[in-house]
């Protein structure tokens, strides 16, 4: 009985971090949990994440090329990842829990669903949307000192 409030608060304060970052792997969470709560060790925090995934409280999210994420919007989405920064945005389909509707799986179950999209961030695509003004910038300074020195 004594442990039961404890476990509690340790539930807390991983579901807390879940909450605070951005599709975290288990390891981010540790780390953002560990500043709070030194005490917490990594094997807890990583069986606590287990135990949200496996009742469906979290998510578990599997993308190509990266550690598994946890994701605690349970609303269906599917997921993009940045091919600049690696960063992983959520994507919300009108029919995403009608994708697999009619589908004919030869017997296969589907029970489950992970949809990834490629592409470049916002911040990414802005960082080089201003990259290439600048490129411009610098050619058509050239160009015009090319001029004047004619
Ligand atoms: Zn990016
Ligand atoms: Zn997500």
């Amino acid at each position: 009985m004594a442990g039961a409030p404890r476990n509690t608060k340790q539930k807390q304060a991983v579901y807390e971090a879940l909450t605070c970052l951005d599709h975290p792997t288990a390891t981010q969470v540790y780390e953002y949990v560990h500043v709070g709560h030194p005490t917490l060790s990594r094997g807890t925090v990583f069986r606590v994440l287990g135990g949200f995934a496996a009742n469906g409280q979290v998510r578990r999210v599997t993308l190509e090329g990266s550690d598994a994420r946890f994701d605690h919007t349970l609303a269906p989405h599917a997921h993009g990842m940045c091919r600049v920064c690696g960063r992983i945005c959520d994507i919300f389909l009108p029919d995403y829990e009608a994708i697999a509707k009619d589908a004919r799986t030869d017997g296969f179950e589907i029970d489950g669903c992970e949809v990834e999209f490629t592409g470049i961030c916002k911040e990414c695509s802005e960082k080089m949307r201003r990259g290439a003004k600048e490129e411009y910038k610098e050619k058509y300074d050239e160009r015009t000192q090319g001029k004047q020195d004619a």
